[in-house]
């Protein structure tokens, strides 16, 4: 009696789950048509708008036989016959189902239980796509916005920009002292107003393009040292590289990352300290880049505020910038489904990292 109880008790927990779950039985294991349902709990049995009565004990063919039509069914079905036979577990990733009453996109993954029986989670995800599809298509939007209301705002930058210089050729150098300190903050501004926008043109046009491939970390470093030959002289800047790997990514996005790591590296040095900079990689959940400096550190309080869009902590005067190199950067790794981080100790340096997945 009270074994019985149990099993009453386990098959209600089974059947009030949120995520769908299924047994499966596989009788021959050369025949993918020979597999059967055991059980189905609520979940499931509602995607697949069925009863338990019309499944249960019946074989997938003669419930489900449209299962049977695609490749997409045979290698979910497939599947199932491989894990009853090999055990372990298998992850379909997203699968699409449909029948002639539903259609969606589901997050599937199968398990071995023991000897011919196998089962399934299932979790309906066809929301989630949808809205990520959404987001998608109103950050492209965003993006387009920024890069026509970018535009729009150089033209009147330059016309301010030509009027200033016929005010000059005009009086042809012949300014009071005064005036002609303010015709030089107007031009300053103007070339500071449209560094900004240029930054943010290109923020708006990092997405994802072009289709990622293979990039050697190495040889990318290499590069960019040779780019920078002339502030590295000009610091005498010690740059160590470590072993860097190859990873799956966005060329042209990865090498703007690195670049603007280690030249921030380089900027924001200690004055009378030569500039040290480290870079290294270590494989963990993904590859974790580490570019360390010796450099000024930047206060606790201000380590996530730096990664926004023209975030800075200095007067221009200090330290060149509009304060948009990190925002790129942060955006970049996040473009590779990756994190950004980093550790300082104020006066002593820091060290910028990132996490790549690993899809090689
Ligand atoms: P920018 O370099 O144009 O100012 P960034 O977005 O690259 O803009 O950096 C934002 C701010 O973060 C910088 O103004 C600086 O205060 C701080 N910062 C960035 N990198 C470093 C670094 N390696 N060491 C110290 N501070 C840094």
């Amino acid at each position: 009696m009270q074994n019985f109880r149990n099993i009453e008790i386990l098959t209600r927990t089974f059947d009030e789950l949120p995520v769908g779950v299924g047994i499966f039985q596989v009788p021959d294991p050369n025949d993918i048509k020979s597999i059967r349902y055991v059980f189905m709990n609520k979940v499931l049995l509602y995607e697949m708008r069925k009863s338990s009565e019309e499944v249960l004990g019946k074989r997938i063919i003669e419930v489900a036989p449209e299962a049977y039509e695609h490749e997409g069914g045979i290698h979910v079905i497939e599947t199932y016959r491989k894990v009853a036979v090999e055990g372990g577990s298998a992850n379909l990733g997203l699968v699409e189902y449909s029948n002639h009453m539903v259609a969606g996109t589901y997050e599937c993954s199968v398990h071995h239980i023991q000897d011919n029986y196998v089962y399934v989670m299932l979790r309906n995800v066809t929301e989630l796509e949808h809205t990520k599809t959404e987001l998608e298509l109103k950050n492209e939007e965003l993006s387009q916005f920024v890069h026509l209301v970018s535009h729009d705002l150089k033209e009147p930058l330059r016309t301010i920009s030509s009027f200033t210089k016929f005010i000059e050729s005009e009086y042809d150098g012949k300014f009071d002292e005064k005036t002609s300190q303010y015709m030089s903050f107007i031009s300053e501004s103007t070339v500071r107003m449209r560094n900004l926008i240029d930054d943010l043109l290109d923020y708006s046009s990092i997405r994802k393009g072009n289709k990622m491939k293979e990039v050697d970390c190495q040889e990318l470093v290499e590069v960019i040292q040779q780019d920078l030959e002339a502030v590295i002289k000009d610091t005498s800047a010690i740059i160590e590289v470590g072993e860097l790997p190859k990873v799956q990514g966005f060329q042209t996005e990865l090498r703007l990352l690195f670049q603007n790591l280690i030249s921030n590296g380089i900027k924001f040095r200690k004055p009378d300290t030569v500039p040290k900079i480290s870079i290294s990689a270590r494989k963990e959940d993904g590859w974790i880049f580490a570019v360390k400096d010796n450099g000024i550190g930047v206060a606790d309080e201000h380590k996530d505020k730096i990664f926004g869009v023209f975030q800075r902590l200095h007067a221009r005067s200090e330290y060149e910038g509009t304060g948009i190199g990190l925002a790129h950067c942060k955006k970049i790794v996040e473009l590779h489904d990756g994190a950004i981080w980093m550790e300082s100790t104020p006066g002593e340096g820091s060290t910028f990292y990132f996490r790549i997945p690993n899809r090689l």
